[in-house]
């Protein structure tokens, strides 16, 4: 069943398939239909007056991403968040992370240190307010960092992986240390731009393990979304 208030539609002028696989892995994202929840293909394909193939398509996709289950003769269903999904993607991310920021401040880049300021003001802003829209602007942060380093590719690696990540963040987004992970973001800046690649290595790796501190306590709280280990 799709959630009954939704807002998403499809537009004619572009490939259904894509469209539909977006709006679905943002409802599974945004905890908007919970694991355990059967998908109709019927169902979906007339909410949006399409036919049954692309949608057939887009749950292939979404269960390769690990956010849907296909159970032959038995439907497709979202999937729980795998708890060791999550780990793996915060493992692979600081490791990653940390080594770009390193390239970054070897070559302290001033056009991209002025951005990151910029963003850093965004967040501070967000971060009283709009629990939703941090976690777009840390997307933002990170990935601008990843593409200042040259690395954009080595970051499109990790997104699947980071979606198991992203549903556990919108899971918890009332616990989210907003102020304290901006705050971390603007020491790796700092050291950015004082070229100090040591201190911004420290930097991005604490703020890698801070980002799913409170896992275990969501997981207490919410057992119901979490794959038995
Ligand atoms: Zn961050």
């Amino acid at each position: 069943m799709l959630p009954e208030t939704l807002e998403a539609t499809i537009q004619p002028d572009a490939p259904v398939g894509a469209q539909l696989h977006a709006i679905l892995r943002d409802l599974v994202l945004h905890n908007r239909m919970s694991p355990g929840t059967r998908l109709s293909e019927s169902e979906i394909a007339a909410r949006f007056s399409v036919s049954r193939q692309p949608v057939r398509e887009a749950f292939i996709k979404l269960s390769e991403e690990g956010l849907l289950e296909i159970r032959p003769q038995r439907g497709t269903f979202v999937r729980r968040i795998s708890q060791a999904a999550v780990m793996d993607a915060r493992f692979v991310r600081e490791a990653i992370e940390a080594d770009i920021v390193k390239l970054l401040a070897r070559k302290p880049d001033p056009g991209l240190i002025t951005e990151l300021r910029m963003q850093l003001d965004e967040q501070f802003e967000a971060a009283r307010i709009d629990a939703s829209r941090f976690i777009k602007l840390d997307e933002l942060f990170h990935k601008t960092l990843a593409d200042a380093a040259g690395k954009g590719r080595a970051w499109a690696l990790i997104e699947d992986l980071k979606l198991q990540m992203d549903r556990v963040r919108y899971l918890s987004l009332l616990r989210f240390p907003m102020i304290k992970l901006t705050a971390q973001h603007e020491a790796i800046v700092d050291a950015i731009a004082a070229g100090d690649q040591q201190t911004a290595e420290q930097a991005a790796r604490g703020h890698l393990r801070e980002i799913l501190s409170d896992l275990p306590a969501i997981f207490e709280e919410k057992p119901e979304f979490f794959e038995t280990p």
